[in-house]
């Protein structure tokens, strides 16, 4: 899969550090081969490509600092040219997502564009999906940020109350081998004094900014060098980091329960030539159901 042997360890995983003299805890995120497999099979234009990079690397962040045994999903969703971005991982560290473009939609379009003028007016929506007879967690925020790493700020300062700085950051050209990564830090809750725990928050923030894009995105600059050349002085703690993949949950079961969800007739309405194909929104994959597939699909429904 990797085409640069030598230069193999960027890696996908979410390194979690903690930065002892300043009260601070922090997740740095590298997305390589699980993105590349996720956009793959799209035909995306670029800047749709580095969205959906955005979108996973936001997703790890978000997911990681729950405590969840299921499926955490971000949902950016509005009225412009791309309506809606998906990103999903299991708590085991299995991701996919996908874009879904209004007709016509080129890289043209959207270049460079803000979140608000390419999602649109909209919200961004975050569920924990734990199972049938779990309740469901659901956080949601309305789009009021220019990128997504913005969006993502506010709604921790709205909802959570937690002072979260985030950094993300994805490539966007035509290669097949695009990166993306993010670094998070957020504060703790309180340790020692007002003014003091103020100034070490600002200046944790003032280190993190001064990484930049192309230093988070760089092969040779390992995630240990990253935070050590940020934090050294203060402390920087790392525990082991998560590793991620790539990994569709799509299956020939799951569809079929779908299908047969619905009265046979219904299906039927939507069948080509007497062929109904349902295809996978994350990975493309599709399934080809002909009469008798369908026939043996609501025969087992009677039984
Ligand atoms: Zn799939």
């Amino acid at each position: 899969m990797n085409q640069f042997p030598n230069q193999n360890d960027f890696g996908d995983f979410v390194q979690t550090f903690q930065i002892e003299d300043l009260n601070i805890r922090g997740r740095l995120i590298r997305l390589d081969d699980a993105y590349n497999a996720a956009i793959q099979a799209h035909g995306y234009p670029p800047a749709v490509k580095s969205l959906i990079g955005e979108t996973m690397v936001l997703t790890a962040i978000l997911a990681s600092a729950l405590k969840y045994d299921g499926v955490f999903t971000l949902q950016v969703q509005g009225d412009g040219p791309v309506s809606l971005i998906m990103a999903d991982i299991t708590s085991d560290g299995a991701m996919r997502a996908y874009a879904k473009l209004r007709e016509g939609v080129t890289q043209d379009d959207i270049e460079g564009a803000s979140i608000p003028q390419t999602v649109g007016a909209g919200h961004m929506a975050f569920t924990v999906d734990q199972g049938p007879d779990t309740e469901r967690y659901q956080g949601i925020t309305e789009i009021t940020g220019a990128t997504l790493a913005e969006c993502a700020q506010n709604y921790f300062r709205q909802s959570e109350q937690l002072e979260t700085a985030i950094a993300i950051t994805a490539d966007a050209d035509d290669s097949d081998d695009v990166r993306a990564a993010g670094l998070m830090v957020q504060r703790l809750p309180k340790a020692r004094d007002g003014e003091q725990e103020e100034e070490d928050w600002r200046r944790a923030v003032v280190l993190m900014s001064s990484i930049t894009s192309k230093e988070l995105l760089d092969r040779e600059l390992t995630a240990t060098k990253i935070l050590f050349r940020l934090y050294h002085e203060d402390g920087v703690r790392l525990y082991d980091p998560r590793d991620l993949r790539h990994e569709c949950r799509c299956s020939e079961a799951r569809v079929s329960r779908t299908l047969r969800s619905f009265p046979r007739e219904e299906i039927a309405d939507m069948a080509d030539n007497g062929i109904i194909t349902v295809t996978c929104e994350f990975c493309r994959t599709d399934y080809v159901y002909d009469e008798q597939r369908l026939d043996a699909l609501y025969a087992d429904t009677a039984t």
